[in-house]
Order: structure tokens, then sequence, then C-alpha cells
């Protein structure tokens, strides 16, 4: 089988990561990957690596916005060093209720997907601007679009539906669970080791807690948008509809329009709650650790909450999946910070959770349980790009 070489973007609300792969057969080698970091300011980033690593660029430009930050990319990828891809990638949070399945992507799809804009207000709108962008750049070349949502659509309607009136249902307002190409990656990885009682912890700037069945998503505690399920670096998660009204009434003294209001609401809850609204210090987990070692109590008072969240999703999950075979932490956090691994198996014995302290004391993979743990505890990196690169593979193969 010829060698094809894929590229992947995947957006974040601040950043555009790019990579490049040449997939022969079943064998998959980076050949380079890079990012523009830091859209939105005038402290930009902006790096490209090769495959064995080495820096063949590194500015720091002003980005100002997606528009500076893609032009970077283009220029790149059209300067000739690099090879016309044979297919693109695209990471996309949420595509709304009408597209939930991995496809190639036209025009119309993009459209579709942006009416759903509201689901993923930090998301969509990158996504889907890097998505025309690239069928300009290449026009002649299939691009794909790999959905967030699309590994929690086997969630079952109790769970996905909402408890709101009809007429809301009917505009697509569910649960829809994000973070599902990090989830499908940690199956992938785990291969014939995936258990039948599944817990995952994807822990990064947002976190996401995931309960699976064999292989398959049951329960996810994100929602209709990411600001949902457990708390995390800048967002509320789950909380009393009571608490938004509370404070959308404060916003309402001071602004009469009520989009403004929304947007302000919004802003709070997810731009400026979680770990940082309760710490008053910091969304970085490295930072509130620090904090913590010098005594600053609201740090500990936001990390102790953050960990609380985390410890009722999973003993929730221990009911709904019937017991629990193996505790997967993944993520920025659930990767690196061995105090948090630590905090949340401190007090979840009952369930057959038992931490190898000596063990636990990694950064990146390993089985971090005790020998007489009955669940295995485990640390599995995200490959999202792999995934999508995957599925890149496997539909143009199959288009
Ligand atoms: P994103 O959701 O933006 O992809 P990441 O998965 O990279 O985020 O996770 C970012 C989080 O990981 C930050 O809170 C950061 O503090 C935390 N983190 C990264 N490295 C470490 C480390 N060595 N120790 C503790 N926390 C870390």
């Amino acid at each position: 089988m010829p060698s094809l070489p894929v590229l992947v973007l995947n957006s974040g609300s601040s950043s555009i990561k790019f990579s490049v792969y040449d997939a022969a057969g079943g064998a998959r080698t980076k050949r380079l990957e890079g990012a523009a970091d830091g859209i939105g300011t005038n402290q930009g980033k902006f790096w490209i690596r090769n495959g064995n690593g080495e820096k063949t660029a590194d500015k720091s430009p002003d980005l100002p916005s997606r528009v500076e930050a893609f032009a970077l990319i283009a220029e790149a990828l059209n300067s000739g060093d690099f090879p016309i891809p044979a297919a693109v990638g695209h990471r996309m949070v949420c595509g709304g209720p009408t597209v939930q399945h991995n496809q190639r992507i036209t025009p119309e799809l993009i459209d579709k997907m942006e009416r759903y804009v509201a689901f993923a207000p930090l998301h969509t709108p990158i996504a889907v601007y890097i998505m025309r962008e690239t069928l300009k750049l290449f026009p002649d070349v299939p691009n794909f679009v790999c959905l967030d949502t699309y590994f929690h659509r086997t969630i079952p309607e109790v769970a996905s539906h909402l408890p709101i009136p009809g007429e809301y249902s009917a505009m697509g307002v569910r649960r829809y669970g994000f973070h599902g190409i990090s989830y499908e990656s940690i199956i992938y990885q785990l291969g014939d080791e995936v258990p039948e009682r599944l817990v995952v912890a994807h822990l990064g700037n947002g976190a996401s807690i995931s309960a699976i069945r064999n292989g398959a998503c049951i329960d996810t505690s994100m929602g209709l948008t990411p600001t949902g399920g457990i708390i995390s670096a800048t967002r509320t998660g789950d909380i009393d509809p009571g608490v938004l009204l509370f404070i959308l009434r404060e916003i309402a003294k001071s602004t009469s329009d009520a989009n403004a209001a929304a947007d302000k609401l919004e802003t709070v809850a997810s731009k400026r709650a979680g770990l940082l609204g309760m710490s008053a210090l910091s969304n970085d987990m490295r930072n509130l650790r620090e904090a913590i070692a010098q005594g600053n109590t609201k740090a500990r008072l936001a990390v102790d909450k953050f960990v609380w969240t985390i410890q009722k999703w999973i003993g929730s999950y221990f009911a709904e999946l019937g017991g629990l075979d193996m505790l997967v932490f993944t993520g920025g956090i659930g990767e690196n910070d061995i105090a948090t691994r630590a905090e949340v198996c401190s007090s979840l014995g009952a369930l057959g959770i038992r931490l190898d302290m000596e063990r636990n004391n990694i950064r990146g993979e390993g089985i971090i349980s005790a020998e007489d743990s009955r669940v295995v505890v485990r640390v599995v990196p995200p490959a999202e790009d792999l995934m999508i690169l995957n599925h890149v593979v496997r539909m143009l193969t199959t288009s």
C-alpha cells in the first residue's frame, strides 16, 4: 500500500495544532508537528518540529486572531517543504444533533455544524474557520471531520435526554459529552486490555469523566456544552440552575441587552469559574500546587473541590457499571499531577481502588495501583491526533 501523507488539524479555543503523518497500511509515522498558540494575544507562539523532534520553526508573533494564526500555518504548509496531503482530518468538538458521525467535509456540512455554535461557543467558530480555509488551501484534497461527540453516541437516552420542555429538546438541547477523541484513543491504546467496566478521567484544562462498558460509552460527565460535569480550570461544571439565574439577575442590573447579559453569564460560568474562580489565583494545577505548598487556603479548597467532584462521579459510575475493573487517568493533570491521582484515590478504597505510592510517582504511561488492588489504576496519555489519523485513513479508503 502506498504511503499517504495526512494532515491533522486540532484547534482549541486559543490554539491551532497541526501534524503531518505518513500512513502506510497499519504503520503511522509522524513527519512533523506544530502549533500556533496564544491566539488573541500579542504573545503568540508558532513552532514546528520535524519527525526527529528538532525545531524547524520557532517564532513569537502577534496573534490577534485565528486569521493570523492560520495564515502562518498555511504559509508553512504551502512552502514546498511539506507534501501536499492526501487527506486532511479536522477535530470538531460538536456538530449538533444532525452531524453526529465522522464524515467528509463539504461547504454544506460546515454550515450545518455552524448552526450549533452555541453548544461549543469557544471551539466551533475557530474549527469551522479552519475547515473553510483548508478547503480553499487544498481544493482537491478530501477533508474529513472527526467529532468529539462521536464516542458518546452509545449513551442511552435516559442519560442523554434532559428534563426540560420538549420544545427545547427538539432544538437539539441534550447531553452530548466531549473529549470523545481522547476517550477513543485510550480504548485504542488499551487494545485487548479494555475491561468490561472502565472509568476514564480526562483531567486537562477541560475535565470530564466517562463510564465505558466493553469499550462503549454509557455515561459521561459533560453535557450540552463542555461547561457541564466536573469542575475544571475555568468552568463551573454541573451547578444548580438557580445559581446561574441569581448571577444573571445581578448582571441584568447593569446590562439591559439580554444577549449581552447572556454573554457575560457565559464568561462567568466558563472562563471565570472552576479552579480559577475558587482559588482567585490560577487555572493551572502547577501554580495551585505551589500555592498549596505555601499554605494558600483558597487554592487548597479549589483543588479539594476538584478532587471531591471526581470522587463523586467515580462513585456514581461504580453504581452504574455494577462495579469497576479499571480506572484510567489521562489529560495534563491526569498524566502529570501525582498528588491529584493520590488524592482522588485516597477515599475510594471501598470501591476496591488502592494505589501503590511508589508506582504513582510517575509522569506518563504506567500502572499505578497496588498489587492487591481489585481495580487496576493506570495512566495513559491521550493520542488524539493518532485517532483522527486512523479515522481519516479508514474514511479515505472506504469512501
Ligand atoms: P488542555 O485541555 O488545554 O489540552 P492539558 O491536557 O494540557 O490541557 O492539561 C493542562 C493542565 O495540566 C494544567 O492544569 C497543567 O497545570 C496541568 N499539568 C501539566 N503538567 C503538569 C505537571 N507537571 N504537574 C501538574 N500539573 C500539570
